[in-house]
Protein backbone atom coordinates (compact mmCIF):
# COMPACT_ATOMS: atom_id res chain seq x y z
CA UNK A 1 0.00 0.00 0.00
CA UNK A 2 1.60 3.18 -1.09
CA UNK A 3 1.36 4.65 2.61
CA UNK A 4 1.87 8.32 2.72
CA UNK A 5 3.50 8.46 -0.82
CA UNK A 6 0.28 10.23 -2.07
CA UNK A 7 0.50 13.80 -3.26
CA UNK A 8 -2.18 16.57 -3.17
CA UNK A 9 -1.58 17.19 -6.94
CA UNK A 10 -2.07 13.01 -7.49
CA UNK A 11 -5.11 12.20 -9.17
CA UNK A 12 -7.57 10.77 -6.65
CA UNK A 13 -6.92 7.26 -6.20
CA UNK A 14 -9.80 4.45 -4.98
CA UNK A 15 -7.84 1.31 -2.95
CA UNK A 16 -10.46 -1.87 -2.71
CA UNK A 17 -10.11 -3.50 1.05
CA UNK A 18 -13.16 -4.88 1.74
CA UNK A 19 -16.30 -6.33 -0.20
CA UNK A 20 -14.00 -8.18 -2.66
CA UNK A 21 -14.72 -10.65 -4.35
CA UNK A 22 -17.09 -11.31 -1.40
CA UNK A 23 -20.25 -9.97 -0.19
CA UNK A 24 -18.99 -8.89 3.24
CA UNK A 25 -16.61 -6.58 4.71
CA UNK A 26 -17.82 -3.86 2.60
CA UNK A 27 -14.62 -1.04 2.73
CA UNK A 28 -12.81 1.18 0.29
CA UNK A 29 -10.15 3.52 0.46
CA UNK A 30 -10.27 7.08 -1.22
CA UNK A 31 -7.22 9.33 -1.41
CA UNK A 32 -7.48 12.56 -2.61
CA UNK A 33 -6.74 16.54 -2.09
CA UNK A 34 -4.03 15.11 0.30
CA UNK A 35 -6.68 13.92 2.81
CA UNK A 36 -7.44 9.71 3.26
CA UNK A 37 -11.84 8.85 3.66
CA UNK A 38 -13.05 5.29 3.82
CA UNK A 39 -16.40 4.42 1.96
CA UNK A 40 -17.90 2.21 4.60
CA UNK A 41 -15.94 0.01 7.28
CA UNK A 42 -18.04 -3.31 7.41
CA UNK A 43 -17.91 -6.35 9.07
CA UNK A 44 -16.31 -9.49 7.33
CA UNK A 45 -18.66 -12.80 8.05
CA UNK A 46 -17.21 -16.04 7.50
CA UNK A 47 -15.19 -18.45 9.20
CA UNK A 48 -15.13 -17.87 12.91
CA UNK A 49 -10.47 -17.25 12.47
CA UNK A 50 -10.81 -15.47 9.04
CA UNK A 51 -13.25 -13.06 10.56
CA UNK A 52 -11.13 -12.40 13.52
CA UNK A 53 -8.10 -11.69 11.70
CA UNK A 54 -9.43 -10.02 8.61
CA UNK A 55 -12.09 -7.67 10.92
CA UNK A 56 -9.07 -7.32 13.81
CA UNK A 57 -6.33 -5.90 11.84
CA UNK A 58 -6.94 -2.78 9.63
CA UNK A 59 -4.34 -2.87 6.30
CA UNK A 60 -3.50 1.38 7.50
CA UNK A 61 -3.07 2.91 10.29
CA UNK A 62 -7.11 3.96 11.62
CA UNK A 63 -5.58 7.65 13.20
CA UNK A 64 -4.81 8.04 9.55
CA UNK A 65 -8.23 8.27 8.44
CA UNK A 66 -9.50 11.71 7.59
CA UNK A 67 -13.41 10.92 7.50
CA UNK A 68 -15.62 7.75 6.83
CA UNK A 69 -18.53 7.99 4.41
CA UNK A 70 -21.38 5.26 5.35
CA UNK A 71 -23.93 3.64 2.54
CA UNK A 72 -26.51 2.19 4.96
CA UNK A 73 -26.36 0.67 8.22
CA UNK A 74 -26.27 -3.31 7.72
CA UNK A 75 -23.23 -4.58 9.52
CA UNK A 76 -21.44 -5.73 7.22
CA UNK A 77 -21.33 -2.12 5.98
CA UNK A 78 -20.73 -0.11 9.15
CA UNK A 79 -19.99 -3.21 11.81
CA UNK A 80 -16.17 -2.46 11.97
CA UNK A 81 -16.39 1.43 12.65
CA UNK A 82 -16.26 0.84 16.49
CA UNK A 83 -13.06 -1.47 16.36
CA UNK A 84 -12.02 1.86 13.80
CA UNK A 85 -12.62 4.14 16.62
CA UNK A 86 -10.93 2.09 19.28
CA UNK A 87 -7.94 1.49 17.34
CA UNK A 88 -7.51 5.80 16.76
CA UNK A 89 -9.70 6.80 14.49
CA UNK A 90 -10.90 10.34 15.90
CA UNK A 91 -12.46 12.09 12.59
CA UNK A 92 -16.04 12.25 11.32
CA UNK A 93 -18.61 9.42 9.71
CA UNK A 94 -21.28 11.10 7.38
CA UNK A 95 -24.15 9.02 6.93
CA UNK A 96 -28.11 9.90 6.47
CA UNK A 97 -30.24 10.29 9.37
CA UNK A 98 -32.37 6.94 9.22
CA UNK A 99 -28.84 5.46 9.26
CA UNK A 100 -27.52 7.30 12.13
CA UNK A 101 -30.22 5.99 14.13
CA UNK A 102 -30.22 2.53 12.51
CA UNK A 103 -26.58 2.36 13.24
CA UNK A 104 -26.93 2.65 16.98
CA UNK A 105 -29.68 -0.51 17.30
CA UNK A 106 -27.15 -2.42 14.86
CA UNK A 107 -23.98 -1.15 16.75
CA UNK A 108 -25.02 -1.83 20.07
CA UNK A 109 -26.21 -5.23 19.79
CA UNK A 110 -22.91 -5.76 17.46
CA UNK A 111 -21.01 -4.99 20.59
CA UNK A 112 -23.29 -7.23 22.83
CA UNK A 113 -22.47 -10.59 20.45
CA UNK A 114 -18.78 -9.54 20.25
CA UNK A 115 -18.09 -9.42 23.93
CA UNK A 116 -20.58 -12.47 24.31
CA UNK A 117 -18.41 -14.48 21.67
CA UNK A 118 -15.11 -13.44 23.46
CA UNK A 119 -16.36 -14.72 26.58
CA UNK A 120 -17.90 -17.92 25.40
CA UNK A 121 -14.44 -18.41 23.71
CA UNK A 122 -12.20 -17.30 27.16
CA UNK A 123 -14.47 -20.05 28.67
CA UNK A 124 -13.00 -22.82 26.29
CA UNK A 125 -9.54 -21.37 26.48
CA UNK A 126 -7.02 -24.46 27.51
CA UNK A 127 -4.86 -23.12 30.79
CA UNK A 128 -1.79 -20.80 29.33
CA UNK A 129 -3.40 -19.78 25.99
CA UNK A 130 -3.79 -15.80 26.14
CA UNK A 131 -6.92 -14.24 26.83
CA UNK A 132 -9.59 -13.24 24.46
CA UNK A 133 -10.60 -9.30 23.96
CA UNK A 134 -13.37 -8.72 22.08
CA UNK A 135 -13.51 -7.03 18.59
CA UNK A 136 -15.08 -3.82 20.65
CA UNK A 137 -17.10 -2.91 23.51
CA UNK A 138 -19.97 -0.84 24.52
CA UNK A 139 -17.69 2.26 25.02
CA UNK A 140 -16.23 2.07 21.69
CA UNK A 141 -19.90 2.06 20.29
CA UNK A 142 -21.03 4.85 22.51
CA UNK A 143 -17.33 6.69 21.37
CA UNK A 144 -18.48 6.12 17.80
CA UNK A 145 -22.48 7.31 17.50
CA UNK A 146 -20.85 10.27 18.78
CA UNK A 147 -18.83 10.93 15.43
CA UNK A 148 -22.12 9.67 13.52
CA UNK A 149 -22.64 13.00 11.22
CA UNK A 150 -26.27 13.05 9.43
CA UNK A 151 -26.54 14.40 6.25
CA UNK A 152 -29.83 14.96 4.24
CA UNK A 153 -30.50 13.02 0.93
CA UNK A 154 -29.81 15.05 -2.16
CA UNK A 155 -28.02 17.94 -1.07
CA UNK A 156 -24.17 18.09 -1.72
CA UNK A 157 -21.98 19.13 1.17
CA UNK A 158 -18.49 19.98 1.54
CA UNK A 159 -17.04 17.48 3.76
CA UNK A 160 -13.41 17.99 3.15
CA UNK A 161 -12.06 21.33 1.69
CA UNK A 162 -12.55 20.31 -2.19
CA UNK A 163 -14.50 16.94 -1.52
CA UNK A 164 -18.39 17.66 -2.22
CA UNK A 165 -20.50 14.53 -0.75
CA UNK A 166 -24.00 13.85 -1.92
CA UNK A 167 -26.33 11.21 -0.36
CA UNK A 168 -28.60 10.02 -3.09
CA UNK A 169 -31.10 7.24 -2.61
CA UNK A 170 -30.63 3.21 -2.68
CA UNK A 171 -33.94 2.02 -1.93
CA UNK A 172 -32.25 -1.12 0.07
CA UNK A 173 -32.72 -0.35 3.58
CA UNK A 174 -34.45 2.71 5.13
CA UNK A 175 -31.74 5.09 5.28
CA UNK A 176 -29.68 3.51 2.18
CA UNK A 177 -27.37 5.38 -0.07
CA UNK A 178 -25.10 5.60 -2.94
CA UNK A 179 -22.39 7.93 -2.15
CA UNK A 180 -21.47 10.53 -5.34
CA UNK A 181 -18.33 12.67 -4.63
CA UNK A 182 -17.14 15.60 -6.52
CA UNK A 183 -13.65 16.22 -6.06
CA UNK A 184 -11.80 19.82 -7.44
CA UNK A 185 -8.50 18.63 -8.09
CA UNK A 186 -6.73 22.31 -8.97
CA UNK A 187 -9.55 22.78 -11.44
CA UNK A 188 -9.89 19.37 -12.46
CA UNK A 189 -13.24 18.13 -11.61
CA UNK A 190 -12.98 14.52 -10.75
CA UNK A 191 -16.16 12.68 -9.88
CA UNK A 192 -16.81 9.63 -7.93
CA UNK A 193 -19.98 7.39 -7.37
CA UNK A 194 -20.17 4.21 -4.85
CA UNK A 195 -23.71 2.66 -4.95
CA UNK A 196 -23.74 0.94 -1.77
CA UNK A 197 -25.68 -1.54 -2.17
CA UNK A 198 -29.30 -0.89 -4.29
CA UNK A 199 -32.65 -2.32 -3.36
CA UNK A 200 -35.10 -3.61 -6.36
CA UNK A 201 -37.39 -1.33 -7.53
CA UNK A 202 -41.18 -1.77 -6.10
CA UNK A 203 -39.96 -3.08 -3.12
CA UNK A 204 -42.47 -1.76 -0.10
CA UNK A 205 -41.96 0.62 2.44
CA UNK A 206 -38.92 1.93 0.85
CA UNK A 207 -38.33 4.72 -2.03
CA UNK A 208 -37.12 3.31 -5.36
CA UNK A 209 -33.04 4.01 -5.73
CA UNK A 210 -32.94 7.45 -7.53
CA UNK A 211 -30.81 6.62 -10.65
CA UNK A 212 -26.68 6.25 -10.28
CA UNK A 213 -24.89 9.59 -10.65
CA UNK A 214 -22.99 9.83 -13.48
CA UNK A 215 -19.02 9.79 -12.71
CA UNK A 216 -15.23 8.89 -14.05
CA UNK A 217 -15.22 6.12 -11.59
CA UNK A 218 -18.57 4.00 -10.13
CA UNK A 219 -18.17 1.34 -7.41
CA UNK A 220 -20.79 -1.12 -8.06
CA UNK A 221 -22.46 -3.89 -6.09
CA UNK A 222 -22.71 -6.91 -8.04
CA UNK A 223 -24.37 -9.64 -5.30
CA UNK A 224 -26.64 -11.13 -7.84
CA UNK A 225 -24.86 -10.40 -11.53
CA UNK A 226 -25.68 -13.02 -14.28
CA UNK A 227 -29.20 -14.00 -11.77
CA UNK A 228 -32.54 -13.04 -12.73
CA UNK A 229 -35.41 -12.99 -9.79
CA UNK A 230 -38.95 -13.30 -10.03
CA UNK A 231 -41.12 -10.53 -10.19
CA UNK A 232 -41.93 -9.27 -6.54
CA UNK A 233 -45.94 -9.97 -7.05
CA UNK A 234 -45.31 -13.54 -8.53
CA UNK A 235 -42.98 -14.11 -4.94
CA UNK A 236 -45.61 -12.30 -3.00
CA UNK A 237 -47.49 -15.27 -4.76
CA UNK A 238 -45.54 -17.87 -3.53
CA UNK A 239 -44.63 -16.87 0.09
CA UNK A 240 -48.62 -17.22 0.43
CA UNK A 241 -48.57 -21.01 -1.09
CA UNK A 242 -45.55 -21.66 1.23
CA UNK A 243 -47.52 -20.18 4.31
CA UNK A 244 -50.92 -21.84 2.83
CA UNK A 245 -49.27 -25.54 2.07
CA UNK A 246 -46.96 -25.74 5.66
CA UNK A 247 -50.46 -24.81 7.04
CA UNK A 248 -52.32 -27.33 5.96
CA UNK A 249 -49.75 -30.03 6.64
CA UNK A 250 -50.05 -28.86 10.07
CA UNK A 251 -46.06 -27.26 9.78
CA UNK A 252 -44.41 -24.12 10.57
CA UNK A 253 -42.38 -21.57 8.68
CA UNK A 254 -39.24 -20.48 9.76
CA UNK A 255 -37.75 -17.66 7.97
CA UNK A 256 -33.89 -16.49 9.17
CA UNK A 257 -33.44 -12.60 8.09
CA UNK A 258 -32.11 -9.94 8.99
CA UNK A 259 -33.74 -7.88 12.32
CA UNK A 260 -33.23 -4.72 10.63
CA UNK A 261 -35.05 -4.86 6.58
CA UNK A 262 -35.69 -8.14 5.50
CA UNK A 263 -38.28 -8.42 8.55
CA UNK A 264 -40.18 -4.93 8.22
CA UNK A 265 -40.99 -6.57 4.42
CA UNK A 266 -42.09 -10.07 5.09
CA UNK A 267 -44.03 -8.69 7.93
CA UNK A 268 -45.68 -6.27 5.60
CA UNK A 269 -46.26 -9.09 2.90
CA UNK A 270 -47.65 -11.31 5.42
CA UNK A 271 -50.00 -8.75 6.45
CA UNK A 272 -51.17 -8.09 3.09
CA UNK A 273 -51.68 -12.10 2.33
CA UNK A 274 -53.62 -12.30 4.98
CA UNK A 275 -55.94 -9.24 4.56
CA UNK A 276 -56.98 -10.22 1.06
CA UNK A 277 -57.70 -13.51 2.46
CA UNK A 278 -54.88 -15.81 0.56
CA UNK A 279 -53.31 -16.88 3.58
CA UNK A 280 -55.22 -18.02 6.61
CA UNK A 281 -55.26 -16.76 9.79
CA UNK A 282 -51.71 -18.11 11.64
CA UNK A 283 -50.01 -16.23 14.02
CA UNK A 284 -46.61 -14.53 13.11
CA UNK A 285 -43.77 -14.28 15.82
CA UNK A 286 -41.00 -12.01 15.06
CA UNK A 287 -38.37 -13.39 17.27
CA UNK A 288 -35.64 -11.05 17.34
CA UNK A 289 -35.33 -8.00 20.51
CA UNK A 290 -33.27 -5.88 17.74
CA UNK A 291 -36.59 -5.86 15.50
CA UNK A 292 -38.62 -4.53 18.09
CA UNK A 293 -36.12 -1.50 18.31
CA UNK A 294 -35.57 -1.33 14.36
CA UNK A 295 -39.55 -1.49 13.75
CA UNK A 296 -39.75 1.83 16.43
CA UNK A 297 -36.90 3.50 13.99
CA UNK A 298 -39.01 2.69 11.23
CA UNK A 299 -41.71 4.63 13.04
CA UNK A 300 -39.52 7.40 13.97
CA UNK A 301 -38.28 8.00 10.00
CA UNK A 302 -41.52 7.65 8.08
CA UNK A 303 -40.73 10.32 5.78
CA UNK A 304 -37.82 8.51 4.23
CA UNK A 305 -40.20 5.64 3.67
CA UNK A 306 -42.32 5.77 0.07
CA UNK A 307 -45.29 7.44 -0.46
CA UNK A 308 -47.75 4.28 -0.57
CA UNK A 309 -46.24 3.18 2.56
CA UNK A 310 -46.53 7.00 4.55
CA UNK A 311 -50.61 6.89 3.04
CA UNK A 312 -50.97 2.94 4.68
CA UNK A 313 -49.50 4.36 7.59
CA UNK A 314 -51.76 7.41 7.86
CA UNK A 315 -54.72 4.80 8.00
CA UNK A 316 -53.08 1.71 9.52
CA UNK A 317 -50.66 3.03 12.46
CA UNK A 318 -50.63 -0.50 13.29
CA UNK A 319 -48.93 -1.46 9.63
CA UNK A 320 -45.94 -2.93 11.63
CA UNK A 321 -47.19 -4.17 14.52
CA UNK A 322 -51.37 -5.99 13.31
CA UNK A 323 -52.62 -7.83 16.04
CA UNK A 324 -51.73 -11.51 14.61
CA UNK A 325 -47.78 -10.38 14.47
CA UNK A 326 -45.97 -10.94 18.15
CA UNK A 327 -42.79 -9.37 18.61
CA UNK A 328 -40.66 -11.63 21.03
CA UNK A 329 -37.58 -10.29 23.30
CA UNK A 330 -37.08 -12.34 26.36
CA UNK A 331 -35.03 -15.41 25.95
CA UNK A 332 -38.08 -17.10 27.87
CA UNK A 333 -40.78 -16.49 25.28
CA UNK A 334 -38.50 -16.99 22.26
CA UNK A 335 -37.87 -21.05 24.14
CA UNK A 336 -41.61 -21.31 24.88
CA UNK A 337 -42.13 -20.83 20.67
CA UNK A 338 -40.22 -24.46 20.56
CA UNK A 339 -43.22 -26.05 22.43
CA UNK A 340 -46.07 -25.03 20.03
CA UNK A 341 -47.53 -27.28 18.28
CA UNK A 342 -49.88 -25.66 16.31
CA UNK A 343 -48.94 -24.33 12.62
CA UNK A 344 -46.93 -20.71 12.82
CA UNK A 345 -44.61 -18.37 11.04
CA UNK A 346 -41.40 -17.49 13.21
CA UNK A 347 -38.96 -14.80 11.48
CA UNK A 348 -35.75 -14.58 13.52
CA UNK A 349 -32.08 -13.35 13.17
CA UNK A 350 -29.37 -14.26 12.02
CA UNK A 351 -30.44 -13.81 8.40
CA UNK A 352 -27.78 -16.00 7.20
CA UNK A 353 -28.38 -18.74 10.12
CA UNK A 354 -24.80 -17.91 11.56
CA UNK A 355 -25.78 -16.91 14.79
CA UNK A 356 -28.82 -15.58 16.79
CA UNK A 357 -32.13 -17.50 17.94
CA UNK A 358 -32.77 -18.74 14.75
CA UNK A 359 -30.05 -21.44 14.87
CA UNK A 360 -32.58 -22.63 17.93
CA UNK A 361 -35.38 -22.71 15.87
CA UNK A 362 -33.37 -24.40 13.19
CA UNK A 363 -32.15 -27.04 15.75
CA UNK A 364 -35.93 -28.01 16.80
CA UNK A 365 -38.08 -27.85 14.03
CA UNK A 366 -35.48 -29.26 10.79
CA UNK A 367 -36.07 -32.71 11.33
CA UNK A 368 -39.65 -32.61 10.96
CA UNK A 369 -40.83 -32.77 7.27
CA UNK A 370 -43.95 -30.44 8.37
CA UNK A 371 -42.33 -27.71 8.29
CA UNK A 372 -40.68 -25.40 5.65
CA UNK A 373 -37.23 -23.02 6.08
CA UNK A 374 -37.77 -19.96 3.93
CA UNK A 375 -34.85 -18.35 2.56
CA UNK A 376 -35.54 -14.83 1.75
CA UNK A 377 -31.98 -13.59 1.39
CA UNK A 378 -28.29 -13.38 0.24
CA UNK A 379 -26.75 -16.59 1.96
CA UNK A 380 -22.98 -15.80 1.73
CA UNK A 381 -20.39 -18.79 1.70
CA UNK A 382 -19.49 -20.75 4.37
CA UNK A 383 -22.93 -20.19 6.26
CA UNK A 384 -25.12 -22.29 7.43
CA UNK A 385 -28.02 -20.66 5.01
CA UNK A 386 -25.95 -21.04 2.29
CA UNK A 387 -25.44 -24.98 2.90
CA UNK A 388 -29.35 -25.31 3.42
CA UNK A 389 -29.99 -22.87 0.17
CA UNK A 390 -27.28 -25.76 -1.39
CA UNK A 391 -29.72 -28.98 -0.03
CA UNK A 392 -27.32 -30.56 2.40
CA UNK A 393 -28.99 -33.75 3.62
CA UNK A 394 -27.61 -33.08 7.06
CA UNK A 395 -25.75 -29.88 8.99
CA UNK A 396 -24.23 -29.19 12.19
CA UNK A 397 -26.52 -26.95 14.61
CA UNK A 398 -25.12 -25.70 17.79
CA UNK A 399 -22.71 -28.73 17.95
CA UNK A 400 -25.14 -31.08 16.99
CA UNK A 401 -25.96 -32.70 13.79
CA UNK A 402 -29.60 -32.67 12.38
CA UNK A 403 -30.87 -34.21 9.07
CA UNK A 404 -32.45 -31.56 6.90
CA UNK A 405 -35.99 -33.00 6.32
CA UNK A 406 -38.06 -29.63 6.38
CA UNK A 407 -38.78 -28.52 2.86
CA UNK A 408 -36.18 -25.47 2.07
CA UNK A 409 -37.30 -23.09 -0.54
CA UNK A 410 -35.88 -20.25 -1.33
CA UNK A 411 -37.36 -16.94 -2.34
CA UNK A 412 -34.54 -14.42 -4.73
CA UNK A 413 -37.20 -12.17 -5.43
CA UNK A 414 -37.78 -10.99 -2.09
CA UNK A 415 -34.52 -10.14 -1.53
CA UNK A 416 -33.15 -6.60 -1.03
CA UNK A 417 -30.92 -6.75 -3.81
CA UNK A 418 -31.32 -5.41 -7.45
CA UNK A 419 -30.93 -8.32 -9.95
CA UNK A 420 -28.48 -8.03 -13.12
CA UNK A 421 -31.14 -7.44 -15.49
CA UNK A 422 -32.16 -4.41 -13.14
CA UNK A 423 -28.54 -3.47 -13.04
CA UNK A 424 -27.96 -3.26 -16.45
CA UNK A 425 -31.00 -0.66 -16.80
CA UNK A 426 -29.16 1.34 -14.22
CA UNK A 427 -26.23 1.50 -15.66
CA UNK A 428 -26.92 1.50 -19.37
CA UNK A 429 -27.93 5.20 -19.53
CA UNK A 430 -24.21 5.83 -18.40
CA UNK A 431 -22.73 4.51 -21.22
CA UNK A 432 -22.31 7.23 -23.18
CA UNK A 433 -19.26 8.78 -21.18
CA UNK A 434 -18.23 5.23 -20.26
CA UNK A 435 -16.77 5.96 -16.77
CA UNK A 436 -14.80 3.27 -15.34
CA UNK A 437 -16.59 0.43 -13.77
CA UNK A 438 -15.36 -1.76 -10.51
CA UNK A 439 -17.53 -4.45 -9.63
CA UNK A 440 -17.56 -4.90 -5.80
CA UNK A 441 -20.10 -6.67 -3.13
CA UNK A 442 -20.61 -10.25 -5.13
CA UNK A 443 -18.84 -13.11 -5.17
CA UNK A 444 -16.24 -13.67 -8.38
CA UNK A 445 -18.62 -15.38 -10.71
CA UNK A 446 -21.45 -13.17 -9.97
CA UNK A 447 -19.00 -9.95 -10.53
CA UNK A 448 -17.76 -11.53 -13.92
CA UNK A 449 -21.04 -12.35 -15.08
CA UNK A 450 -22.68 -8.69 -14.86
CA UNK A 451 -18.79 -7.11 -16.10
CA UNK A 452 -19.65 -9.68 -19.34
CA UNK A 453 -22.90 -7.96 -19.31
CA UNK A 454 -21.65 -4.16 -19.18
CA UNK A 455 -19.04 -5.26 -21.76
CA UNK A 456 -22.06 -6.42 -23.69
CA UNK A 457 -24.00 -3.26 -24.40
CA UNK A 458 -20.57 -1.12 -24.98
CA UNK A 459 -19.14 -0.01 -21.56
CA UNK A 460 -14.94 -0.95 -22.11
CA UNK A 461 -13.26 0.02 -18.85
CA UNK A 462 -14.64 -2.57 -16.40
CA UNK A 463 -13.24 -5.05 -13.78
CA UNK A 464 -13.61 -7.02 -10.68
CA UNK A 465 -11.10 -5.97 -8.50
CA UNK A 466 -8.41 -8.39 -6.09
CA UNK A 467 -7.90 -7.01 -2.46
CA UNK A 468 -5.46 -3.87 -2.44
CA UNK A 469 -5.93 -3.38 -6.41
CA UNK A 470 -6.39 0.16 -6.59
CA UNK A 471 -7.74 2.94 -9.30
CA UNK A 472 -7.34 6.18 -9.75
CA UNK A 473 -9.75 8.66 -11.65
ZN1 LIG B 1 -26.99 -4.07 2.80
Amino acid sequence: MAEGKFRMTDPPRVTFLGAVRTVTGSMHRLDARGKTLLLDCGLFQGSRRESHQRNRNFPFRPRDIDGVLLSHAHIDHCGNLPNLVRQGFSGPIWCTPPTRALAAVMLGDAAKIQEEDAEYLNRKRKPGEPKIEPLYDGRDVYQTLIKLQALPYDKAVEVVPGIEATFVEAGHLLGSAMIHLRIDQRGRESRLTFTGDIGRPGTPLLRDAAPIPPADLILCESTYGGHTHEVVSETVERLGEVVRKTVERGGKVIIPAFAVGRTQVIVYFLRQLKSSGRIPDVPVFVDSPMSVRATEVFHAHVQALDEETQEFLRRHPDLFAPPTVTYIESVHESIQLNDRAEPCVIISASGMCEAGRILHHLKHHIEDKRNTVLIAGYQAEGTLGRRLVERYQEVRILGQTRQVRAEIVVLNGLSAHVDHPELLAMLQPLVERNPKIRLVHGESPRGEALAEGLRSVGFTDVAVPQVGDETAF
